[in-house]
């Protein structure tokens, strides 16, 4: 067999595999982690974020309940929160320190390992639908900044006003961090609390025909400069999916989600030591990620439907939902 054809063979055993007899489907989405405590929210904050993380996993779950694709369930979850003012993604994005928004996303196709990226976008509505548009239509993984832009006006995807994503709670962080970095110092990003830093929103999904997708979307860390980019839209460090081991969509300090390729590295764990999700996950998030230094964490979804969600901050804004099962809300470690 030549080359060509032995590697369109593995593509075509790679593309989809149907595991009817044991279909469980299942969704887990994440808006953010970092210092998120009792007393940092009010009673009302607590029931919006709650509400509005029911809303996203349950939009996600009647999609795969219905027979539909993990893509279009993860995509119609972080839609929702892009849309929400609640997270750091489309609108409620952080502000730059130049006092703008510019947004990063990522999406990746389990079945396929095709994967789709934007990073440094001013104007696009929804860059998580560009991250996948990128996947779908284009030659490439990852496009930035006018580039990406021009390619979304091209595509037909809704375009609006940088302000579009503009919201004065976002816009007061931005001042606050801004007094307390004074000049770009590093030690002074090294402390600046992580309520300046987090609210990426995300989501992995198995569905009935034992498909992963996962997609993260976000508007990076408050106050950030010199066209700075996290790990949201790299493929392997914000997002990974493989139906052959997990799907994982991380948040969190995206330096060191970069330096430890985390997303892939959980998957790589389970594929190659054969371990469970929840040592896959536990050991990069608590014994890997946080003696560096990196805070943060993940939602994994693993090829036979298993859902964990590890994290070494104080919260994680997060939900999950299996077959028939109810919805599970959460944000608080305990
Ligand atoms: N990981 C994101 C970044 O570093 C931030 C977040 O998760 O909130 O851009």
């Amino acid at each position: 067999m030549g080359a060509a054809l032995l590697l369109a063979a593995c593509a075509e055993q790679k593309t989809t595999v149907d595991i009817t007899d044991e279909a469980e489907f299942a969704i887990a989405i994440h808006g953010g982690a970092g210092t998120i405590t009792r007393a940092s929210l009010t009673a009302e904050q607590e029931a919006e974020y709650k509400e509005k993380l029911a809303e996203a996993v349950n939009a996600g779950h009647a999609i795969l309940a219905a027979g539909g694709t993990s893509m279009d369930a993860v995509v119609e979850a972080v839609q929702i929160m892009e849309a929400s003012p609640l997270f750091n993604s489309g609108i409620g994005a952080v502000y730059t320190f130049d006092g703008e928004h510019e947004l990063d996303a990522s999406i990746m196709d389990g079945a396929t390992l095709e994967a789709g990226a934007v990073a440094g976008v001013r104007t696009v509505k929804s860059p998580i639908e560009l991250a996948r548009t990128v996947m779908e239509e284009s030659v490439h993984v990852m496009l930035s900044g006018r580039g990406a832009e021009v390619f979304a006006a091209e595509q037909g995807l809704a375009l609006v006003e940088n302000s579009y994503f503009n919201t004065e709670r976002r816009y007061q962080q931005l001042l606050d961090a801004k007094e307390k970095l004074g000049v770009a110092d590093k030690q002074a990003w090294i402390e600046l609390d992580d309520r300046y830093k987090y609210g990426t929103v995300g989501a992995v999904a198995r569905d009935q025909h034992g498909n992963l997708a996962a997609a993260t979307s976000t508007g990076g860390m408050t106050a950030k400069r010199y066209g700075r980019i996290g790990d949201s839209p790299i493929i392997g460090a914000g997002t990974w999916a493989d139906n052959d081991s997990c799907a994982v969509s991380a948040t969190g300090h995206g330096e060191y989600f970069i330096r430890y390729h985390v997303a892939a590295d959980i998957c790589s764990r389970m594929k190659y030591q054969q371990v469970d999700v929840v040592t896959a996950g536990d050991t990069v998030i608590h014994d890997v990620l946080l003696p560096a230094g990196g805070t943060g964490g993940v939602i994994i979804v693993d090829h036979q439907g298993n859902i964990h969600m590890p994290f070494n901050t104080e919260g994680m804004y997060r939900a999950s939902r299996s077959g028939d099962g109810e919805a599970e809300v959460a944000i608080y470690k305990d």
